[in-house]
């Protein structure tokens, strides 16, 4: 059975940590930090087995070097076409790999950057910064065509598929969330759920495919009306009326939230 647990860091990041019952071994996703992970491992009494990489930004990576420097054998998995260095074992789209005897399948995800993947199978997502609880991640390197195509990969997984994201913005994105869909009874019954947890600092993930699916603004973007709250400047006109039309407006209006 596994056990993934949220290691805290920066202000609002989460590093996921993977375990298996009776084995000393861990992995992390996307250390952004060194010294919360070694703290975690040290209370746990485990090991550094390998670790994730999602993309290259440097809350996500800037902690794999302190990490691995006592054991070079820790395996570092990341997109093959990243700008961080620090990948030993790199990865391309469709590629599986097994942490803890648990297979992951890669799905590369660009938007947010050009080298994001996401380490997906039926049960578990790590999502990085492509898909949030609430929201996606901004469009730094990509385009809204790309983290349109890579939110419908996501979109495939099953229903019941635990969501583990990087960030806790859930909070942020819902108040965004609800000015897209003020009457959409999922997501403001969610909403006060997420203002309780965290007004105790609990932790708002993981969510999954199926709450997305119901309160996620970009998760819905292909539901014609979804963009009927959003102000006529973020809306552009495009000749060919692309599927990702509604998606690139969302985003727009976002960033000008
Ligand atoms: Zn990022």
């Amino acid at each position: 059975m596994v056990q993934v647990k949220a290691i805290k860091a920066f202000s609002d990041n989460y590093i996921w940590c993977l375990t298996t019952e009776g084995n000393a071994k861990a992995w992390v996703v996307d250390p952004g930090q060194a010294e919360p992970v070694l703290a975690h491992l040290a209370a746990e009494n485990l090991t550094l087995g390998g670790i994730l990489i999602t993309h290259h930004h440097y809350d996500h990576t800037d902690g794999v070097a302190q990490l691995v420097k006592d054991d070079p054998t820790i395996k570092v998995y990341g997109p093959k076409n990243s700008p961080f260095k620090g990948v030993t074992h790199p990865l391309v789209d469709s590629d599986s790999i097994d942490v803890l005897g648990i297979n992951f399948k890669v799905l590369t995800t660009p938007g947010h950057t050009l080298d994001h993947i996401c380490f997906v199978n039926d049960n578990m997502a790590f999502t990085g910064d492509t898909l949030f609880s609430g929201g996606c991640g901004r469009l730094f390197e990509g385009t809204s065509e790309q983290m349109w195509h890579s939110l419908n990969k996501l979109k495939t997984l099953p229903a019941g598929c635990k969501v583990f994201c990087t960030h806790e913005y859930t909070q942020a994105n819902l108040t965004f969330a609800k000015a897209v869909e003020p009457r959409n009874p999922s997501l403001l019954a969610h909403s006060e759920l997420v203002d309780e947890l965290r007004k105790e600092d609990k932790i708002s993930l993981p969510t999954t495919i199926s709450q997305e699916l119901k309160i996620n603004p970009f998760m819905r973007s292909d539901i014609p009306t979804i963009i009927e709250e959003v102000p006529k400047e973020f809306i552009s006109v495009t000749k060919n009326n692309e599927p990702w039309h509604n998606f690139a407006a969302l985003r727009k209006f976002k960033d000008n939230f």
